[in-house]
């Protein structure tokens, strides 16, 4: 997996105007009934938790602003929250609706949360009130506790009232994730136990925790359908880990073995090739078994995620120069397998299909975005089921992207005569995030015709920059000074992507973690190479690769990343391998920290 870079879109892609990436809420008109219904979800873990709240308003239409207040019954602090502004005092919490969102329809929701901390028990409040009445009904609770011991990781849901309907076993429901508790890779869990071990002390002790959480299964060659533990072993410890509970299990799975695969870099480059029957070997070898196997009705029960082809089609967006693109684009093999793909997978009831956008990063230009829109949304409606074949888009799988860039939140901000998009390191790329990048992108598939309940999903395995260099606050009196002092993303250049040193591990997987997005996920399991950081003697035998983007030493050239360091980790293995220094450091620099 590379996330290669970029052709530019330069100033045309400034007139852009951004979604806030939170709330969105239309239609206004004065109203004094309040009512309201409020579904609280927390996601937690030790002593941290994610909440994720629905506010309903089920009185008259709220026009000018709105305040949502409960009281913890615990000791809960909120420590930061989005889509909102949190303040407490004692147990006493206020969230008041974001300057952009004052009105809240008749009928219409928002969707806020927070991370918080706690001692003890965590109880959810019993009693919400809206702009100072008392939400009728009482809130409805789903509460996912993870516990873990030394040896070994268990994850244990109790579930109250479920607010969204969890679907009938099988059935195809809105949004997979919702109602579900993830899949743990036992292979992964295995990784940073023993690096956990070796590691010890208070490092090795946060290591541990990040084995609670879900990681995707990747089918990165034909033989991984197979060896080792194999797609059905994955499968069966799904249903194992399923089993004797009523949560259903949610378990992704990425398709990644395209002829001329990474076309535009070297480190991920995969066993087929266009030039050798390729897309043929793709469709017999590869989709075929791994569509018979989710089709067996013996999984049926499970919610699968197919994660679709990473870098993929961006890549013929903007990598068309470099020659195994042009020839995965001329022969049409990317697009016609990614179309095989989807006709076999979109067929199966309990199959979830997001394909990958790249990231903010990437395709953020408008001269990017646009023809990237086309030519995915072109790619999805040649499939027998059009639009309907896929549930979503995913983003940030080959990158670190932050999810929110807290302090750059307008890229039309003026510091000393200069915009900060127009900023050195954001190059007109108006898109600064995952959360604006992934709203503008939905609300361009949805006028290009997908349906309205389309989700994006971000992989947030990787975008925490966390640890002492992230920024609290931005400053200073040039636009270069101040997005280079804010900017929660420290690559040494955006278009940087091995390995990066200073990258932690994001936000834990949460379902319906902002309006529009399904989930955020763990797409690339954290501690797994991005690819080898030394130079070797051709591709191994999966025809993986030495490239320069991944040696710490190197300096791009002017389109690859201007020139500056990779910023890369030193004694990387190939993509995919287990590499415990990177995974030392995506734990050092998580945000939240463990
Ligand atoms: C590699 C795959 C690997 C995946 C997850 C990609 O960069 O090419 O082989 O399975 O990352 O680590």
């Amino acid at each position: 997996m590379k996330p290669t870079i970029l052709a530019r879109g330069g100033a045309a892609a400034a007139a852009l105007t951004l979604c806030s990436g939170l709330l969105v809420l239309g239609g206004t008109s004065a109203g004094a009934a309040p009512g309201c219904a409020v579904d609280y979800q927390v996601n937690q873990w030790d002593t941290g938790f994610t909440a994720s709240i629905t506010l309903k308003n089920v009185g008259d239409a709220i026009s000018d602003g709105w305040t949502l207040e409960w009281d913890f019954p615990g000791n809960q602090r909120v420590t930061n929250g989005w889509s909102a502004t949190f303040t407490q005092s004692g147990q006493h919490v206020t969230a008041k609706n974001p300057e952009w969102a004052r009105s809240l329809p008749a009928g219409g929701s928002a969707s806020i949360g927070f991370n918080g901390s706690f001692s003890g028990s965590n109880p959810a409040p019993t009693s919400f009130k809206l702009n100072g009445v008392t939400c009728g009904g009482g809130p409805t609770t789903t509460t996912t506790t993870t516990t873990t011991t030394t040896t070994t990781t268990t994850t244990t849901t109790t579930t109250s009232t479920t607010p969204t309907d969890p679907g009938e076993p099988g059935e195809h429901v809105a949004n997979p994730f919702v109602g579900a508790k993830g899949y743990l890779n036992p292979d992964f869990v295995a990784n940073v136990n023993a690096t956990a071990d070796a590691t010890g002390g208070t490092l090795g002790t946060a290591m541990r925790k990040v084995a609670q959480h879900s990681t995707a299964v990747w089918m990165d060659r034909i033989g991984a359908i197979t060896a080792g533990r194999g797609l059905r072993g994955h499968l069966d410890e799904a249903l194992r880990q399923a089993a004797g509970g009523t949560t259903p299990v949610v378990i992704q799975v990425v398709i990644y073995d395209l002829p001329n695969r990474d076309c535009a870099a070297l480190a991920s480059n995969g066993e087929l090739k266009v030039s050798e029957n390729g897309l043929a070997r793709y469709k017999a070898e590869y989709i075929d078994p791994i569509a018979a196997i989710l089709a067996d009705p013996k999984y049926s029960s499970l919610r699968i995620v197919n994660i679709v082809e990473p870098d993929s089609l961006p890549n013929l967006v903007t990598n068309l120069a470099k020659p195994k693109c042009a020839e995965a684009n001329s022969s049409g093999a990317y697009v016609q397998g990614i179309q095989y793909a989807l006709n076999k997978l979109s067929a199966i009831p309990n199959v979830y299909n997001y394909v990958d956008i790249a990231h903010s990063g990437w395709l953020g230009w408008n001269s990017n975005m646009g023809p990237a829109v086309t030519l995915i949304a072109n790619t999805i409606k040649g499939t027998t089921k059009g639009v309907n074949s896929v549930d979503g888009f995913v983003s940030n799988m080959a990158n670190t992207s932050p999810t929110d860039e807290v302090h750059l939140p307008d890229p039309t901000l003026n510091i000393g005569g200069t915009q900060l998009q127009a900023a050195n390191y954001y190059q007109w790329n108006p898109f600064f995030d995952e959360a604006d990048f992934g709203t503008e992108m939905r609300n361009r598939f949805i006028a290009a015709g997908f349906p309205s309940g389309i989700g994006m999903v971000i992989d947030t395995s990787r975008n925490g920059w966390g640890g002492p260099n992230r920024p609290t606050g931005a400053s200073g009196t040039t636009a270069d000074a101040y997005v280079n002092s804010g900017r929660i993303d420290r690559k040494l250049h955006r278009g940087n992507w091995c390995n990066q040193a200073g990258a932690g591990i994001g936000a834990r997987p949460t379902a319906a973690p902002r309006p529009g997005f399904d989930a955020y996920i763990w797409v690339k399991p954290p501690g797994e190479s991005d690819g080898i950081a030394t130079k070797t003697d051709g591709p191994n035998e999966e025809g993986k690769q030495h490239d320069p983007m991944c040696d710490p030493n190197y300096r791009g050239d002017n389109q690859a990343n201007g020139g500056n360091l990779t910023g890369a980790m030193p004694g990387a293995p190939h993509a995919g391998s287990w590499f415990p220094a990177g995974f030392a450091s995506l734990v050092q620099n998580a945000y939240p920290a463990f």
